[in-house]
């Protein structure tokens, strides 16, 4: 059971990225659910495939769910079919598993530039707050970037593929709700704050 958002409330989208992953997805969704809050899975089209039951609790759970492409490529090094195959696969497999299509898109590596902002089509969302927990695979060193760095308005980049990963998560939820701020999604947050999120543009946070 979720709340109504409190606009004033200063907030938090924790992101993950390249999942879901049956060994931690189940585990972060449950942690979510006992302290009543969301994130956002930017999923891979190949990982969707085989995760579809983690995918519809995600959306059951009010989660939300985002196109980090089918096979996690370098968009900048592909032709036109190519990349319209990363970005349309997974929104089809998405929306045939949960019945709800994404409608925001992380680029993978953020490698993005003019002309693929002009090609796709929807807003990307990149992040503020890097745990590098992909390089460490150290919970405390991931605990320690987010709890140092967070603002009001920051969305923060983890991978739901990692034990390391994880263990933070179990430290970081609960400690940034008592520093007051609430976790959200990223259209939540945008919603919250008056700010429509445009195809094309990138966003790297939604601060106040
Ligand atoms: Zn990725």
């Amino acid at each position: 059971m979720k709340t109504e958002v409190v606009t004033d409330q200063p907030m938090v989208a924790l992101t993950f990225d390249d999942g879901p992953s049956s060994a931690y997805t189940p585990a972060i969704l449950d942690l979510l659910n006992e302290h009543n809050s969301s994130a956002t899975f930017f999923v891979l089209g190949t990982e969707a495939e085989q995760n579809p039951e983690i995918l519809r609790r995600m959306v059951n759970e009010g989660h939300e769910i985002g196109n980090h492409s089918y096979s996690h490529l370098n968009f900048t090094l592909l032709n036109d079919a190519e990349l319209a195959y990363q970005i349309d696969t997974p929104n089809v497999i998405i929306e045939e598993i949960t019945g709800k299509a994404p409608v925001l898109l992380r680029v993978p590596y953020a490698f993005i530039n003019d002309e693929l902002r002009e090609k796709i089509p929807f807003p990307i969302i990149l992040w503020s707050v890097d745990t590098v927990d992909w390089q460490s695979r150290n919970a405390d060193y991931i605990y320690n970037i987010v709890i140092n760095n967070v603002k009001d308005g920051d969305i923060v980049l983890m991978h739901d593929i990692y034990g390391s990963t994880l263990e933070a998560v179990r430290r970081i939820v609960p400690e940034l709700i008592n520093r007051g701020y609430r976790l959200v999604t990223v259209s939540e947050m945008a919603n919250n704050r008056g700010i429509t999120l445009k195809q094309g543009n990138t966003y790297n946070n939604l601060h106040p």
